[in-house]
C-alpha cells in the first residue's frame, strides 16, 4: 500500500508513519508542523518508502502517484493546545479535513479519520459506547475541539453516504507515549516534566476525574487493524482501565522517585469527570484489545522524557516549558 499520513509529523501520526513502514508499505506524511515536529520523524529521512511534504492541509493539497489509503491525523489535540489554536483547530476539523477527503475521493482510496472520545464530551453515559451521541457544550472552552471533531464525524458520513468514499473512523482515547511534547499540556507529559524537573505537580480540581490511558504501539496497532477491516462506523480504541488523575500522578511521582508535592489548581471548565472507553466493538470486530500495562507503558515512557527534561535543562529553548499553571485553557 502508499498510503498518506495528515498529521505525520505528530505524536500518533509519527508512529503510524514507522509501523506501516515496517510493515512494508509506503507512506507520504504530509505535516504542517503547527503542532508536530521535525524531530519526530528525522529517523525516517532516509527511509525507503517514506516521503515528507511540508503542507497545511486547510488550503487544498494534491500527492503525486498512487494512493491507496488517506489516514487523517491532523490535528492540534492537547486541550492547551486547541485553546491556544481555536480557529486553527477548527479549520483543520472542516476545511482539512474536507480537502484530505477530497484528496481520497480523486486517488479511490480508502480514508480513514481519527476522531475522538470528546464527541462524547462530559459523558453522561459511563463507560462510553459508539452509540453514545455525546453531552458537549457547544460554545464553551473545549468547543472548538469537540465541536470540529463532530462536525469532521458527519463530513465523512456526508462523503461516504453521497460521494461514494470507502470511510473508516477511530474515536481515540487518552493515548501517551515517546513523542508526546513535554508541554503540551496534557496531564502525563506534564507530570513527568513536573516530576523529573523537581517542580509542584498541579492538578486541576481535586484530582478525582477519571481517565484510562492507552500506550501508543496498542493504539497504533488497533488503527492499522481498522483500515484492513470492514467496520465502517465509529469504532473506540483506548485502554479500558480507568483511574483517577490523582492516581497517575502518585505513580508518576513514585516511578521517577520524586520528591515533587501534589498541589491543587482550580478545576477547568467542562473538563471531563470521567471517561472510559467500552471496547467490546473493537473486540469483536477488529480482535484487538490493549496488551500494555499502564506499569509497563509508564516505565517504556520515562527514559523519553528523562531525555527531554535534559534537553530542557540544556537550554533547547524549543523544548521549554510554555507554563506551568492554569488559566491558559480558559
Ligand atoms: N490535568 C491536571 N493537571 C495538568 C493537566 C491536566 O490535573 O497539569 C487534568 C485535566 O484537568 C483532566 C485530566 O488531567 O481532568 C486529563 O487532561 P489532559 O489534558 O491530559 O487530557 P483530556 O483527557 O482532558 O483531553
Amino acid at each position: 500500500m502508499r498510503v498518506v499520513i495528515t498529521g505525520g509529523a505528530g505524536f500518533i501520526g509519527s508512529h503510524l508513519c514507522d509501523l506501516f513502514l515496517s510493515r512494508g508499505h509506503q507512506v507520504v506524511a504530509v505535516d504542517s508542523f503547527l503542532t508536530g515536529s521535525p524531530a519526530n520523524i528525522a529517523h525516517l529521512s532516509k527511509t525507503k518508502g517514506f516521503r515528507f511534504i511540508r503542507q497545511d492541509i486547510t488550503r487544498p493539497f494534491s500527492v503525486p502517484g498512487k494512493v491507496d489509503a488517506v489516514l487523517n491525523f491532523a490535528s492540534p489535540a492537547s486541550p492547551e493546545d486547541y485553546v491556544r489554536l481555536q480557529v486553527e483547530t477548527l479549520r483543520v476539523g472542516s476545511a482539512g479535513t474536507e480537502n484530505a477527503l477530497l484528496l481520497a475521493a480523486k486517488k479511490k482510496a480508502r480514508f480513514l479519520h481519527a476522531s475522538t472520545s470528546e464527541v462524547y464530551g462530559d459523558p453522561l453515559e459511563h463507560p462510553q459506547r459508539e452509540s453514545y451521541w455525546g453531552h458537549v457544550n457547544p460554545i464553551g472552552p473545549r468547543s472548538m475541539y469537540d465541536e470540529a471533531k463532530r462536525f469532521s464525524e458527519a463530513l465523512v458520513m456526508a462523503y461516504r453516504r453521497t460521494r461514494g468514499v470507502d470511510t473508516r473512523m477511530v474515536r481515540i482515547f487518552n493515548t501517551y507515549g515517546p513523542r508526546m511534547r513535554l508541554n503540551d499540556g496534557r496531564a502525563l507529559p506534564q507530570f513527568f516534566g513536573q516530576a523529573l524537573g523537581g517542580r509542584d505537580i498541579t492538578i486541576y480540581g481535586d484530582g478525582k476525574q477519571t481517565r484510562s490511558f492507552c500506550y501508543v504501539s496498542d493504539l497504533i496497532d488497533g488503527i492499522y487493524r481498522l483500515l484492513q477491516s470492514d467496520e465502517r462506523e465509529p469504532v473506540n480504541l483506548g485502554n479500558p482501565v480507568e483511574i483517577t488523575i490523582l492516581r497517575l500522578a502518585e505513580e508518576i511521582i513514585a516511578l521517577t522517585k520524586s520528591k515533587s508535592r501534589v498541589v491543587n489548581r482550580p478545576a477547568l471548565v467542562d473538563d471531563p469527570k470521567q471517561r472510559r472507553p467500552d471496547i467490546s466493538k473493537a473486540k469483536q470486530v477488529l480482535d484487538w484489545e490493549p496488551r500494555v500495562s499502564r506499569a509497563e507503558g509508564l516505565k517504556l515512557t520515562l527514559p523519553y522524557f528523562r531525555e527531554q527534561v535534559a534537553r530542557t535543562k540544556r537550554g533547547n529553548p524549543a523544548l521549554r516549558f510554555a507554563r506551568s499553571g492554569p488559566g491558559v485553557r480558559t
